[in-house]
């Protein structure tokens, strides 16, 4: 692997790049190689405040004038620069995340310019109605914009997480500051730069790196932030309901999950055998939406697990930059140690481990890679059966009918999502009705389309992203009464 160095990069502010205000930066790491590939510039609230000033002057300014329909001409020219630029945007997704580029470049930066084209579409199509009220009146109701929307993104998914919040929050005309991830600001910056180049007026969209503790919490507590927009970890989420409680803010949160994926006897086995493990495996299995609890009927659960168990270890960690790559290093070296710990806690609670378990390398003496993981024998009361640990292991516990599968698929703070393998329509669509989950993949696991909502049950969030949903958690309604007697 050679040696990357992307210089320096700056904050976006009111349309201009420029160093934090007190000079500070931060490094950033390819996971894969361990190298600093990019020098980042470290905002503190001075920063914040400025890019809040620039994102309400610019409420005031051209782009609150501009008619909906030319936003929308500026959200899908954002959406056609991404996919121009789709080779060295998912470079730098893979370069800063350590995913495979296979995941890069064909599914999620194109999944990100598919979701700014289809909220660009959405921008002239919200609109009020006419209400029938009694007496003499007119009524009408008005969808407006919020005003500032913060958007804060995690590491897992940089770009696409970003793009589900910035592109119904353009189109529907606010303007954004986003913060993302310390550990993976680059494909946010150049997205930044994207819209610069695509003529956004300056103060839309603001970039600002730096870390949660300092940036974020500033954000999360500024009076002049209307909304905030967060994906991230579930104890973060509830920090930031918190600190925003003070100055009121419209909320939506992505949070954590422990998603089930729930196997009958009656299923096509092999094909649940690759939907179980792509379930897990897929992203290194940092996707808040992993099936990392497995649930298989008792009845086949050892045939199973021994199919489960032979493909994993069929899987090798490689270089993420190599197009044959199917799982790439973990996202950092604390998030390798986190992940880790949880094995250790796995084989001291009793779980009998079927394959992995251990950091590993790929040849080059360097890297944060893990060997994908999976535990039987796992109880349902077990930390790796409770806890999100967001990295390659899953955890398999069994079932012995529907009533308790149901049970334990819904025994857990989470809800985000859960898959349910079985030929059996009537019992898929029953399950299906029964699990606490914002989204219930049958006989497929991980798939997902701007078009369809997503968002989480319980402690798994608050809010939709994506869908005709989207557009409710980023406009307000105005009612307007005319007197008419
Ligand atoms: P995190 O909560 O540590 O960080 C997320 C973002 O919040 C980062 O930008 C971080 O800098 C910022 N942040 C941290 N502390 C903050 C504070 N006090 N105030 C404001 N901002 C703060 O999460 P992570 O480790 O980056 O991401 C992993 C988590 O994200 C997992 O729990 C995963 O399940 C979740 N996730 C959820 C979804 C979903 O759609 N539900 C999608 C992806 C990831």
């Amino acid at each position: 692997m050679s040696a990357t160095m992307l210089g320096k990069k700056q904050l976006l502010i009111g349309g201009e790049w420029r160093d934090a205000a007190d000079g500070k930066t931060m490094p950033v790491v390819n996971p894969a190689t361990e190298e600093v590939i990019a020098d980042v510039a470290s905002a503190g609230a001075a920063d914040v405040d400025a890019a809040v000033a620039a994102a309400r002057a610019a409420l005031a300014g051209p782009w609150g004038k501009m008619s909906a329909r030319e936003r929308g001409r500026l959200v899908w020219k954002l959406g056609e620069r991404l996919v121009a630029q789709i080779d060295d945007v998912a470079r730098l997704e893979t370069l800063h995340n350590g995913k495979p580029i296979m995941e890069s470049r064909h599914i999620e930066i194109p999944a990100a310019a598919e979701c700014l084209q289809y909220f660009a579409g959405w921008a002239d199509k919200v609109h009020g109605e006419t209400v029938p009220v009694k007496g003499q009146a007119l009524v009408y109701t008005l969808r407006e914009p919020l005003g500032v929307v913060a958007c804060i993104v995690p590491w897992n998914f940089p770009l696409l997480l970003a793009v589900w919040k910035v592109a119904p929050a353009l189109a529907t005309g606010n303007t954004v500051i986003l913060k993302p991830a310390s550990q993976t600001p680059l494909t946010a910056l150049a997205l930044g730069q994207l819209a610069v180049d695509v003529g956004f007026p300056p103060g839309v969209l603001n970039i600002i790196t730096g870390s949660g503790a300092t940036v974020g919490e500033a954000i999360v507590r500024h009076p002049g932030v209307d909304k905030i927009a967060f994906t991230g970890d579930t104890s973060t989420g509830r920090g930031i309901m918190r600190s925003a409680a003070d100055t009121v803010k419209h909320l939506t949160l992505e949070l954590g999950g422990k998603s089930p994926n729930i196997v009958f006897a009656d299923a096509d086995l092999d094909a649940a055998v690759r939907g179980v493990t792509t379930g897990i495996f897929y992203g290194k299995g940092e996707v808040c939406a992993a099936g990392s609890r497995l649930l298989v009927d008792k009845a086949i659960k050892d045939a199973f697990l021994a199919k489960v168990a032979e493909r994993t270890k069929k899987m090798v960690a490689g270089d993420p930059l190599d197009p044959k790559t199917r799982l790439g290093a973990i996202s950092s070296k604390s998030q390798l140690e986190r992940v880790l710990k949880y094995v250790e806690l796995g084989k001291q609670e009793g779980a009998t481990l079927l394959a992995g378990g251990s950091r590993t390398d790929i040849g080059t003496g360097k890297g944060y890679f893990m060997q994908p993981t999976v535990f039987g024998d796992v109880r349902p009361d077990m930390t790796i059966a409770r806890e999100e640990i967001f990295g390659p292991v899953l955890a398999a516990i069994d079932f012995v009918d529907v009533d308790e599968a149901i049970a334990r698929a819904n025994d857990s703070i989470y809800g985000l999502a859960a898959g349910v393998w079985t030929r059996d329509i009537k019992k898929a669509h029953y399950v299906a009705s029964k699990l606490k989950a914002g989204t219930v993949w049958v006989n497929t696991y991980n798939v997902y389309d701007t078009a369809a909502p997503f968002g989480g049950y319980k402690q798994s969030g608050v809010g939709r992203e994506m869908s005709v949903h989207a557009l409710d958690y980023y406009t307000q309604v105005k009612t307007v009464w005319v007197d008419l007697s």
